[in-house]
């Protein structure tokens, strides 16, 4: 399998099965780059597929994700992780053979163990995750330099064809993405700490103040610069793309929130015994790991 060569577009036909966010903004970041030939679109809704085609995203959109998927060369799934399994049984059967499937979701123990038993033989599944989003969702939210200097980790199963690997990292690469290969397990391990514990916390703490009585809550938004203003951000996260992600992640996020909810208690035993060197040190050692997130330039 040839990734594109100087010039040539690595992709001749790219499939994208959701057009939201992450797809949308794949459709511009590999249009602008010369990256893909063609670009073919499937969403459920005909809105979603008259916008993605009013705004040029894609150069045909299919109600039906068969119709969408023929004679293409690359197929990404961009669509909630919950849509996964019926779309990809929907499609397997016009899947091209030689064709890389691939994927965007943020979990990706699920998608190896549901996907790979359908993934007709001759086609090469990489499943993929770029790191990079934002608290909006549809076509219209997508933009190109979304990926710029972002992670994107590729999963792929053992045995999976390094030519088809390769060419799905030179379309990310092309993107803008830094490409790390990992394990589906330490991924979703990672994952939980760095995304999907701090998306939980958010919804949480937002969630709090929300069950406040009404007059607290007007002083709440009003000085919600103070810090809430952050979190309501992150808690602004499309709520089924959220629901998908904890149910998908079940294990490793449940371990996490075990191990935060320990440290938890352990600050309100310090809070509640006057331990300020406690306090102190871990509120130190936080601040390093800001630095360090800066210095990586993922800030
Ligand atoms: P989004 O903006 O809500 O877009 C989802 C797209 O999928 C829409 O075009 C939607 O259009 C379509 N869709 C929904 N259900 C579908 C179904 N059953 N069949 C076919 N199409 C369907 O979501 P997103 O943020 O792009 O997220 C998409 C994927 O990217 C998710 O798997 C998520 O885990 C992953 N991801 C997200 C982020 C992030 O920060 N947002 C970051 C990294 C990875 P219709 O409603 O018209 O069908």
């Amino acid at each position: 399998m040839s990734e594109g060569g100087e010039g040539q577009p690595v992709f001749r036909r790219l499939c994208l099965l959701g057009i939201g966010l992450i797809g949308s903004s794949v459709a511009r970041a590999a249009r602008a780059r010369g990256l893909v030939g063609e670009i073919v679109g499937h969403a459920r809704s005909e809105r979603t597929r008259a916008t993605a085609l009013a705004l040029g995203l894609v150069d045909r959109a299919e109600a039906d994700p068969a119709a969408a998927v023929i004679d293409a060369d690359c197929v990404m799934l961009c669509a909630p992780l919950g849509a996964y399994v019926p779309l990809t049984t929907a499609i397997a059967p016009a899947l091209a053979p030689g064709a890389v499937l691939t994927d965007v979701g943020s979990v990706k123990g699920c998608v190896v163990r549901d996907l790979a038993p359908l993934v007709p033989g001759g086609v090469h599944f990489v499943p993929a995750h770029p790191v990079a989003g934002t608290e909006h969702s549809g076509p219209e939210a997508g933009f190109a330099e979304l990926f710029e200097g972002r992670w994107c980790i590729l999963t792929p199963p053992a045995g999976t064809d390094r030519a088809a690997i390769d060419r799905l990292a030179a379309l990310w690469r092309g993107m803008g993405s830094l490409i790390e290969e990992m394990s589906v397990d330490h991924h979703d391990r990672v994952l939980a700490i760095t995304s999907h514990l701090p998306h939980l916390i958010a919804y949480t703490i937002v969630g709090t103040a929300d069950d406040l009585g009404e007059d607290i809550k007007q002083e709440v938004i009003k000085f919600s610069a103070s810090g809430f203003r952050d979190f309501t951000r992150i808690a602004a996260s499309d709520p089924v793309m959220w629901r998908d992600i904890f149910l998908s992640n079940k294990e490793a996020a449940l371990e996490i929130m075990q191990r935060f909810s320990e440290d938890l208690t352990a600050l309100q035993k310090a809070i509640r015994r006057g331990d300020g060197d406690t306090l102190a040190q871990l509120f130190a050692r936080t601040r390093d790991i800001r630095r360090r997130v800066i210095e990586a330039r993922q800030a």
